[in-house]
């Protein structure tokens, strides 16, 4: 009898335990897998994360699970990148939760209109015109404030921990200022005119602003190129000196190669929504540095 009663004992200190750690951390929903990964980055032992999208989800085209709502739910806190992807899904959301917190942490960071592709398919598009690019993870440069503000975020919900989190963001900012210094001088070494690059989706715009880069389109208002949009890009990319056209999981990657083999290009596949996204930035350049050489 003595001993079911310690065991019982410690099965409830065990319990109690288990609860105490789980609510010393904030429960932090995002949207994308991305972010998902920076808010660990930053947070770490004092964060649970949800996140609204899974793995291999396409952002565009999204219909939450019943799962997913209810993780939601019971998430303290919403981290926003206050892009208009976020603004769809907000309402549905914010229906689960009433007493989330939405937090924006695109705070600092300036937006760039999504592309619209006229300067090459000379087409009218029936396109948004307000429209924001909302691909600003792809480029360490924007990450670093997506960064900021997430450290800002949480020393403010849990001013406890502020001390972990000070040494958290600052290896995070130093890994991010050391990855855009490798950047910077790895482009800077490219030839000139081949600096130039084909996307079926255009998920590096930002890259390419902050990086001196010039991405090009494939894909003409979310959808697949006519054959006379394929032969402007194809002018396009020659002029251009292009040698990589990207693709990712999440698309088609019949008109890449297309275009690839007109161009003696390389088709690459990444995946800028994966949760490893500064591996994939890293793999990103690889693949050019690569393909610049021919
Ligand atoms: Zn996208």
């Amino acid at each position: 009898m003595r001993h079911i009663a310690r065991l019982l004992f410690l099965v409830v200190a065990f319990c109690t335990a288990m609860v105490f750690a789980d609510e010393r951390r904030i429960t932090v929903a995002v949207s994308l897998q991305p972010y998902a990964t920076l808010v660990k980055m930053v947070g770490g032992d004092y964060v649970n994360v949800v996140t609204l999208l899974p793995p291999g989800a396409d952002p565009h085209n999204f219909e939450p699970k019943p799962a997913v709502i209810k993780a939601f739910s019971l998430a303290q806190v919403y981290f926003s990148d206050g892009s208009g992807l976020d603004k769809i899904w907000m309402p549905r959301f914010l229906g689960a939760n009433k007493n989330v917190q939405v937090i924006d942490i695109s705070k600092n960071i300036e937006w760039m209109k999504a592309e619209h592709d006229d300067h090459h398919h000379g087409s009218v598009h029936h396109h948004d015109e307000d429209e924001i690019d909302p691909h600003i993870w792809t480029s360490p440069t924007r990450v670093k404030f997506l960064a900021q503000n997430i450290y800002h975020a949480l020393k403010t919900l849990d001013p406890k921990h502020e001390i972990y989190y000070v040494n958290r963001i600052t290896e995070t900012q130093n890994r991010l200022v050391q990855m855009e210094r490798m950047m910077n001088e790895a482009i800077f070494d490219m030839p000139r005119n081949r600096r130039s690059f084909i996307v079926f989706h255009p998920s590096y715009g930002y890259l390419a602003k902050d990086f001196k880069l010039k991405q090009y389109t494939i894909e003409v208002n979310g959808k697949e190129p006519k054959p006379r949009d394929l032969a402007n890009l194809i002018k396009m990319g020659r002029k251009n000196g292009v040698k990589a056209v990207f693709v990712q999981p999440e698309f088609s990657k019949r008109a890449a190669e297309t275009i690839a083999k007109d161009l003696n290009a390389v088709v690459v596949e990444t995946d800028p929504l994966s949760a490893d996204f500064l591996g994939n930035t890293q793999k990103f350049l690889n693949a050019l540095i690569e393909a610049s050489k021919k």
